[in-house]
């Protein structure tokens, strides 16, 4: 028998205002570099890395990110659907895109139903003195909303590991409860992984890393 390349595919969305940082920490996350420069219309849309969970599954996460959509408010229902997890992105010194995370999960939730996303709220550019967020806010929108929050820098890397960590482990631990179900035909949000077979998942793309999460 064919070893698994991997053995589930999850695919996470970034959302979030524009410039708040989602294309910094998928590329310091896929990638390990950080760019002053962003280019916000830059055609790439989805990145993938291979992560493994704490019992020694190997996942590979497909993240999509939003090339620059969200500037005009226009994300398609399509790339919302088939999405088991979401990552809701504001920068922790501008406090507008924190007011505005109710709004992005609420549109994430309409569109992914009747599956049920998995969030983690996400503060990007940690390394910036001037945070306009203050703790209290963040805890009392993570109790509100049940979900868990981190604070990133893309910039240094500070937790942009944990972060997809945090997220991945959640979809997982809620994939073995049997919340959720690899084999959904109408539904890409989790899929069994590539085993040479092909049986669904797709072969690793080039370039993607494989490192231990956790
Ligand atoms: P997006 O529109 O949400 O994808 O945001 P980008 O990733 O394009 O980032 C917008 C700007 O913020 C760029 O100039 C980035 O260099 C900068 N940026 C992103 N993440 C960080 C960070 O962690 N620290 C700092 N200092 N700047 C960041
Ligand atoms: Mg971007």
């Amino acid at each position: 028998m064919v070893e698994p390349i991997f053995d589930y595919q999850f695919r996470l969305i970034l959302i979030g205002d524009s410039t708040v940082g989602k294309s910094s920490l998928l590329k310091y996350f896929t990638d390990g570099k950080f760019s002053e420069v962003s280019d916000p219309t830059v055609g790439v849309d989805f990145f993938a890395r291979l992560v493994q969970v704490q019992d020694g599954t190997r996942v590979k996460l497909q993240l999509w990110d939003t090339a620059g959509q969200e500037r005009f408010r226009s994300i398609t229902k399509s790339y919302y659907r088939n999405s088991v997890g979401a990552l809701l992105v504001y920068d922790t010194t501008n406090h507008d895109s924190f007011e505005r995370i109710p709004n992005w999960m609420e549109e994430a939730r309409r569109h992914i139903a009747p599956f049920k996303p998995v969030f983690i709220l996400v503060g990007c550019k940690s390394d910036l003195p001037e945070s306009a967020v203050t703790s209290e806010e963040v805890n009392r929108l993570t109790v509100n909303c049940d979900i868990k929050s981190i604070i990133t820098s893309a910039k240094t890397g500070d937790n942009v590991e944990e972060a997809f960590r945090l997220i991945t482990e959640e979809i997982y631990a809620k994939l073995k409860l049997g919340e959720f179900r690899a084999d959904d035909e109408n539904w890409d949000g989790i899929k069994r992984g590539f085993n040479g077979s092909g049986s669904g998942g797709g072969p690793l793309l080039m370039g993607e890393q494989v490192s231990k999460c956790c």
